[in-house]
């Protein structure tokens, strides 16, 4: 059965909210629970819009439709609900009633994508570039991702059978679970994950196994953590470096010695998800393509996109390379869902890739190394903090596990409420005592919720 609080009135949370959401209009009932707001994942704390969105929809519910006795998909009920979600309520709440809250809790950078993808787009509208285009994505847009690829990551992709655009990186990886993965699989997820991964796994009727990773070791997967959990059941390996929400980025010598371990296991996937991988601030610790690695690239899915390389999250477009024995499956269920990418984003995406210059990319990764610098700095100041500094991505995932009992949830809803600022708890990520941090704000916000949370942290000293 769905647990109860998928029942729950949107916006998320607010019934247990202190700051509760404004009464419906007359005559309006709450708003029933709707198929949206269980496929989304408000778990996600990467996309709190998707939360605002259930929102929205659901409050045009027909005023009286009657109760219902169908029963939703089994799989879907499987799906867990978080306790970030009242996380979010909180929020939505608290800025419905007016209230002025400090978040870091976005997954999106804070700087506007380049001018060259902006005009790229508008032509595209103005030229009447608004129509379907072949379901892998154009060919301009496939060839500027292969040459790319080839260009900084080694990895050689044949445009017209090896790539295929989607509509984010999040449509590509939830593809290709479905391509790979089903009932008696058992996916291997290293832990902090992307909240999204264990349920896209369940929603394929696969198995997820957490692999856990820890702090004192940077967060990072190696062959010791992950051997064990090898079985003969095993289909997949879903790999996020740099890490969401981690920040860690697997040094090369690392990544050798897991697609060593991997060489034993040949009927093992792999799912790289790489959208971080621009977002690199150690120049000693490169990001590597997993596809990159001797005797990887055939069994690997590459998953990238244009969200956090160009700031084009509201462009939604993603792409997953790989060999076309894995590729096409995944373009057969997209066939069957989206059809193809947005006409007007693929043509953004083609001058991303070829007119915007290398210096206005590291202009960005400079501006977004300095607010990590920040944040680390303000973190290891304080103590009983347990931090580390992340190479990459834009998030830092502390440890404070000595409040409140190592309840990161409870810690993150107190915060929120005396202090205003939202922070994602960690066992959203199966990172248990953890908050995850994102710093892709501006510098001002950075130094009033840092200033917030040491406050509260000092206030509430075990
Ligand atoms: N993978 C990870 C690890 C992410 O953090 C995100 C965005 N939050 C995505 C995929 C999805 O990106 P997109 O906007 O391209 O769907």
């Amino acid at each position: 059965p769905l647990p109860a609080s998928a029942f729950a009135p949107l916006p998320f949370g607010a019934r247990h909210s202190p700051f509760p959401a404004p009464p419906p209009p007359p005559g309006l009932r709450p708003p029933p629970c709707t198929f949206s707001s269980l496929l989304s994942s408000p778990s996600d704390a990467s996309s709190p819009s998707d939360a605002a969105a259930d929102g929205s929809s659901s409050s045009s519910a027909p005023p009286s439709a009657p109760p219902s006795s169908i029963s939703v998909n089994p799989l879907v009920a499987s799906v867990k609900m978080s306790k970030t979600v009242e996380v979010f309520g909180l929020v939505q709440s608290m800025k419905a009633a007016g209230e002025r809250v400090t978040s870091l809790c976005v997954g999106e950078p804070d700087f506007p994508p380049p001018q060259a993808v902006l005009d790229a787009a508008v032509a595209a509208v103005r030229g009447g570039e608004t129509r379907y285009t072949a379901v892998a994505g154009t060919s301009a847009l496939r060839s500027a991702i292969a040459a790319d690829l080839l260009e900084r990551k080694g990895t050689r992709y044949d445009a017209a059978s090896e790539v295929l655009v989607s509509s984010g990186a999040k449509q590509s990886v939830f593809q290709a679970v479905l391509a790979l993965c089903g009932p008696g699989d058992e996916v291997l997820i290293p832990a902090p994950y992307w909240p999204s991964y264990p349920e896209m796994v369940r929603l394929a009727g696969a198995t997820p196994v957490v692999v856990n990773t820890t702090l004192e070791k940077g967060f990072l997967l190696t062959p010791e953590l992950l051997e064990p959990h090898l079985t003969e059941r095993t289909k997949c390996l879903i790999f996020c470096n740099p890490s969401n929400p981690s920040g860690a980025v697997h040094p090369e010598p690392l990544m050798r010695r897991l697609a060593a371990l991997l060489e034993l296991h040949p009927r093992v996937a792999v799912v790289s998800d790489e959208i971080y991988e621009r977002l690199n601030y150690n120049p000693a610790n490169p990001h590597v393509s997993f596809a990159a690695l001797p005797g990887m690239f055939d069994r690997t899915i590459t998953v990238n996109g244009f969200s956090k390389a160009y700031a084009m999250t509201g462009m939604r477009l993603g792409y997953a390379c790989g060999p076309a024995r894995l590729i096409k499956p995944c373009a057969t269920i997209q066939s069957q869902l989206t059809s193809c990418a947005s006409a007007v984003s693929q043509a953004a995406g083609v001058a991303a890739l070829e007119e915007v210059r290398e210096q206005e990319m590291e202009a960005n990764v400079e501006v977004m190394r300095g607010k990590r610098d920040y944040v680390c700095g303000r973190l290891a100041g304080i103590e009983g903090v347990r931090s580390y500094v992340p190479d990459g991505a834009f998030y830092v995932l502390p440890d404070v596990s000595a409040w409140f009992g190592g309840d990161d949830a409870g810690l993150c809803l107190e915060l929120l409420r005396s202090k205003r600022l939202a922070l994602v708890p960690g066992e959203s990520f199966g990172a248990k005592g953890c908050v995850r941090i994102s710093y892709a704000t501006s510098m001002e916000e950075l130094e009033e919720a840092m200033d917030k949370l040491e406050e509260f942290l000092e206030e509430n000293r075990p």
